[in-house]
């Protein structure tokens, strides 16, 4: 049989890689307990209309990257392809809140999308991102923006840009596609093949067209024109807020995010590291899905997402960083095979003791076992013995200086948990 591999745009995360993700995630983990979100996790698969509803059944995600599958009961299910949508539904679904009027969630986990894979585009990615039900304030919206410079501050990155807009109500966003559309249906002829099919569907994702002839025609646009006075007033307070809190962000006036339903404010943070993708996250206010998606009363809402693998690459381009002390394993060396349950049995005793301990359960030299104790890195190696056994005391080996002593058990139990 051909050796198997992993799916195209999909890998695997091998241990030296893993311990840069938990780290990235334990330190999110912290910023959220800061703020006082709390975790939810949902299913990796979802009724297909969970996103379709959501999304819109024009979005880009929806018509060409969703996983959509029938399942063998002949339901139209989807591999998420984000994770605020799935959010809602469990908000929704549990009634999340009518027991409570504020919500702060935290999600984290694979995402799916049949995307042509490139640096920066898998098919399964992983995403880590904040979910705020219950509060239209913009207050709530400069917290928010504090959390996630607060985050990327955390995993060490420097360079990055906030990127900031207002899309208005639903009611502005009508106007902002007609304004696009309007600006742009003249020159139609000079877009490129793909926003000439947006034109109809939808205009608003041709600003952020990569082409340079669409970016040039887009050049005047600004959607904030089309925005309505209170709306004006929640981005102006918005930014007044990021301002007294120093958090640096640039208004972008074609920031308009992939997905139907965002309102108001939307954001975006982009790292010069990730090349022409370069957006590591974004997010904003989605004041209306709650009740799209089937609510009974309308939820105002905000969040937003971050891609673990965009932030490793931008971290990454910073250079190499010294990799963080790994754990030092106590080595436990048996003499003979005759001791390796000894062996066994001590590790066993250090790791109850919260001694990290590798046990040598292999019949082989003694040499050998002390350079795999070096090459572990560990600090100390303990060795049995016949003797030792018999005497219920343990060769203790500095693996530092070279130095050996036999000790009692409890003797070396303390020098090994001193020096851990
Ligand atoms: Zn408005
Ligand atoms: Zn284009």
């Amino acid at each position: 049989m051909t050796p198997l591999k992993a799916l195209g745009g999909t890998s695997d995360i091998l241990p030296e890689e893993a311990q840069a993700w938990q780290q990235l995630e334990e330190k999110a983990r912290r910023v959220f307990q800061l703020y006082g979100y709390q975790e939810i996790r949902t299913p990796l698969i979802e009724e297909a209309a969970v996103f379709t509803s959501s999304l819109g059944e024009a979005a880009e995600i929806v018509t060409k990257q969703m996983y959509l599958f029938e399942d063998r009961g002949g339901r139209s299910v989807a591999l998420r392809p984000e994770g605020t949508a799935s959010v809602v539904r469990a908000l929704i679904e549990h009634g999340l809140d009518k027991t409570s009027p504020l919500n702060r969630f935290y999600y984290g986990g694979a995402m799916f999308r049949a995307e042509r894979p490139q640096k920066g585009r898998r098919r399964q990615f992983h995403q880590i991102g904040v979910e705020v039900f219950g509060s239209a304030s913009p207050h709530q919206d400069v917290e928010l923006l504090c959390l996630l410079k607060r985050l990327l501050e955390e995993w060490g990155l420097s360079g990055w840009k906030l990127k900031l807009n207002s899309l208005g109500c639903r009611e502005d966003r009508a106007k902002i596609v007609e304004h696009v559309r309007a600006t742009l249906a003249p020159q139609a002829a000079k877009l490129c093949e793909d926003c000439r099919q947006r034109l109809e569907k939808n205009p608003l994702r041709i600003l952020d067209c990569k082409e340079e002839g669409c970016r040039k025609l887009c050049e005047g646009i600004d959607v904030y024109e089309a925005v309505c006075a209170p709306c004006k007033e929640h981005f102006e307070q918005v930014k007044r807020g990021l301002e007294a809190l120093a958090v640096p962000f640039d208004r972008d006036p074609h920031l308009v995010r992939g997905l139907d339903y965002y309102t108001r404010t939307a954001f975006e943070v982009v790292h010069p590291g990730l090349g022409a993708q370069d957006a590591l996250g974004g997010g904003g206010r989605y004041d209306d899905l709650v009740k799209l998606m089937g609510g009974s009363t309308p939820v105002p809402a905000i969040g937003f997402a971050v891609g673990i693998e965009r932030v490793l690459m931008a971290l990454e381009s910073a250079g190499p960083k010294p990799p963080e002390p790994a754990a030092r394993p106590v080595y436990v060396a048996a003499v003979s095979s005759a001791e390796i349950p000894n062996a066994l049995e001590l590790a066993e005793q250090l790791r109850r003791a919260g001694i990290a301990a590798f046990a040598n359960l292999e019949e082989r030299p003694l040499g050998r076992q002390m350079k795999q104790a070096s090459s572990m890195g560990a600090r100390f190696a303990l060795i049995l013995g016949a003797d030792e056994v018999k005497e219920k005391m343990v060769m203790v080996k500095d693996m530092q200086t070279g130095e050996q002593k036999k000790e009692s058990l409890a003797d070396a139990l303390r020098k090994v948990n001193h020096n851990a």
